[in-house]
């Protein structure tokens, strides 16, 4: 027999969890969540998941600050332990890339963000480990910092169950039902779902599943990779976030002792994957690499003790952009998809603004009309000014 819903959410990363737990809030009769693996399962548990407001477009930085205000009070706002650690974050470029930095700072000011340039010495004061070369430019976003990710989509999870949110673990959706333009259910390996409302949540695998209607959603699975290195003693208090232009990498500070980097070139897009099977070890030669950039940041880390690290997964759009949108062409059908590697601090807005969507019929907290899906066949792709890295 069907099981019967009025809003069926499929994907139990963050976006989804965010999404079922304000709808749920909302009182829009039963939310249901399916998730095919387990919570996080895809990019979110994986994720580094730094917030910071450095965003190139006033649509995004908008959307970090609101959510960033979210996470500064995750126990009262959503439920749960507190998941948030401020460290504040630099920002390193080459300084032939100083307009385009300078640019996006006051751009970043005009919208309530407490960054400003600093000097070597005044970077060594904020972090003693770091190292700045004299044809280097830093900026310091006070307020950024990162969030314990897995907690996070736990915390949704379970504030969307509390607000009577069915979030089931282990169901597929294998193929979605449409009667007449209109959204009527899905297939899963559980059986049928029937709906009204249907949101595809599902990160790097939104392609797949919107391929079973036919539908092209354009986000390409990707693999990424994570280095972990533990300190060594001598390494100074634990450091600021990064986003390191200069060597290519972010990095920040993570469990114990340790720093997680990763790179910030944009190169996932040349390794695409089936999300499904993809290599979660990280590859040999790259480690070595990433040891040698983060030295030339932190001097301290060329003694740093390597601890390997992981594959992981981006779900890239042609704009690193995500997309948040109704379904063309089939009443009742939404997507929040196509994060590309930056959507972990966006979380909590996404979640309210699908929400608006989708009982109000318009996003009215932010216009996000620059992130509907026709924007890649209109060439209208979110634009941004940086002339040094893909951090959207
Ligand atoms: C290594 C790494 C570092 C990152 N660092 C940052 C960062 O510092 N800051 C930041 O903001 N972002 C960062 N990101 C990006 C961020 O983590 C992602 O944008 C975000 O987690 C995407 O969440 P999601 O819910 O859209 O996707 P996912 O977390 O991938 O969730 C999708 C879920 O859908 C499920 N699913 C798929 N198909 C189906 C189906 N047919 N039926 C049922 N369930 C299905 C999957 O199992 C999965 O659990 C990073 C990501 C990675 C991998």
């Amino acid at each position: 027999m069907a099981t019967t819903t009025d809003v069926l959410v499929v994907g139990g990363g963050v976006i989804g969890c965010s999404i079922a737990f304000h709808l749920a809030r909302r009182r829009v009769g039963r939310v249901v969540l399916l998730e095919k693996a387990y919570l996080g399962a895809g990019s979110s548990g994986k994720s580094g998941a730094i917030i910071r407001q450095h965003y190139s477009n006033a649509l995004t930085v908008a959307m970090a600050r609101k959510s960033l205000a979210v996470f500064e009070h995750f126990p009262d706002a959503v439920g749960g332990p507190p998941v948030f650690t401020r460290t504040g974050m630099a920002i390193v470029v080459n300084e032939r890339d100083r307009a385009g930095l300078e640019g996006n700072l006051e751009l970043q000011r005009g919208l309530g963000v407490d960054v400003r340039l600093v000097t070597a010495q005044e970077l060594t004061e904020i972090d003693p480990n770091a190292h700045l070369g004299e044809d280097e430019l830093a900026a310091f976003e006070s307020e950024a910092g990162y969030v314990e990710s897995v907690q996070v989509v736990a915390s949704y999870a379970d504030s969307a169950r509390r607000a009577r949110a069915d979030v089931r673990l282990g169901v597929e959706v294998k193929a979605i039902l449409t009667d007449k333009g209109r959204i009527t259910g899905v297939e899963t390996n559980e059986g049928t779902y029937e709906c009204g409302t249907l949101v595809l949540a599902t990160g790097p695998w939104a392609a797949q599943l919107a391929r079973t209607l036919k539908l092209n959603l354009p986000v390409q699975a990707c693999r990424t990779q994570v280095a972990l290195f533990r300190r060594p003693p001598d390494c100074g208090r634990r450091g600021v976030v990064y986003g390191d232009f200069v060597q290519g990498i972010y990095f920040k500070p993570t469990h114990g002792e340790m720093i997680h980097a990763g790179s910030l070139a944009g190169e996932e897009v040349n390794d695409p994957v089936d999300p499904d099977h993809y290599n979660e070890a990280a590859d040999g030669p790259w480690l070595p690499q990433v040891r040698q950039r983060l030295g030339r940041r932190y001097p301290a880390m060329h003694r740093g003790y390597g601890r390997g690290g992981f594959g992981a997964l981006y779900g890239i759009t042609p704009d690193w952009h995500p997309i948040l949108d109704r379904l063309p062409g089939l009443e009742g059908a939404y997507c929040a998809v196509g994060f590309s590697g930056h959507g972990f601090k966006l979380s909590p807005i996404v979640g309210q603004l699908m929400t608006e969507l989708i009982v109000d019929g318009k996003a009215s907290v932010l216009d996000i009309a620059p992130l509907r899906l026709s924007r890649f066949d209109e060439n209208d792709l979110v634009k941004t000014p940086y002339s040094y890295g893909v951090m959207g």
